[in-house]
């Protein structure tokens, strides 16, 4: 069916609206990830007046960087259990919130994944998504099992990858931190290169508003080595975030003056 397959694989936030870049929202999963970025693009809490209703834990960095306004978001820890919220469901309402309220140009999806050695993936590495997809969604019904899915292509930044030198990669994303056998099926016939809780959900709400995104993400833990994830994820975040708190801002000061055509 051609067709679907058409919108299957539709790139995000193309086309766009050919204005020059100038408000960018980062969408974070964990405080940790956030924090060092937040620091060094001298960011600072606002809290009144809010942009997100009064009930929520959802948090908001903003400030002025390289000419662009830039926001950095993040779902903020959970209200019974006091851990970060992560995964899908608590990014995509976050990225919606954000959407509506701050009119971004562009979005990047900041954060760590898992990575695959077998397809190029070492510790401490920033990729860029090409393709997100999800592999936790089965749904053995035809064209519901492609929805199931639901990739999504990015949108082309070939200037920026050249420019930085970024390593490109195919994105899976799922609400576990783990793999089971189903997954892992799922992942490789996604062609994934990295692993994660959030991109699929980040991509799908920046495709429901023609919004262009970036996916950032820093590796933390070889999903195919022989290393236990949670162990390597825990003994790597700090060097990962380091390493998104250096690349945001050449992402930024990259984007800055430029159209989404451009990049
Ligand atoms: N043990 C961690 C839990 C964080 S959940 C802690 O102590 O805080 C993992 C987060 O990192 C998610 O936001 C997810 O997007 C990302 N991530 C890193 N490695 C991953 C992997 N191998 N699989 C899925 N998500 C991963």
């Amino acid at each position: 069916m051609a067709g679907v397959e058409e919108v299957g694989t539709g790139a995000v936030g193309v086309p766009s609206s050919g204005n020059t870049i100038s408000t960018v929202l980062v969408v974070i999963a964990m405080q940790a990830e956030a924090m060092p970025l937040v620091q060094t693009l001298q960011l600072t809490e606002e809290d009144e007046p809010s942009v997100f209703p009064k009930a929520v834990p959802w948090k908001k960095y903003s400030g002025t960087h390289e000419g662009l306004s830039v926001h950095i978001v993040v779902p903020g820890k959970d209200f019974h259990l006091g851990v970060d919220s992560v995964g899908t469901v608590p990014v995509s309402m976050l990225t919606y919130a954000s959407i509506v309220s701050l009119h971004p140009d562009l979005i990047i999806n900041a954060g760590t994944a898992g990575g695959f050695q077998s397809k190029g993936a070492a510790i401490g590495d920033v990729f860029v998504a090409t393709h997100f997809a999800n592999h936790d969604r089965r749904i053995p019904v035809p064209v519901f099992d492609e929805y199931g899915i639901g990739t999504l292509g990015a949108t082309p930044i070939p200037n920026l990858v050249k420019a930085l030198a970024l390593k490109e990669g195919k994105m899976s994303t799922g609400n576990s931190l783990d793999m089971t056998p189903e997954d892992e099926e799922i992942i490789k016939a996604n062609d994934a290169t990295i692993k994660d809780m959030e991109g699929a959900a980040v991509a799908y709400v920046a495709d429901l508003f023609t919004v262009p995104l970036i996916a950032l993400k820093a590796v933390t833990d070889i999903v195919d080595g022989s290393k236990p994830t949670v162990e390597e994820f825990l003994e790597n975040m700090s060097t990962a975030a380091a390493a998104l708190s250096a690349m945001v801002p050449r992402v930024l000061k990259y984007v800055s003056g430029k159209k989404i055509a451009d990049l």
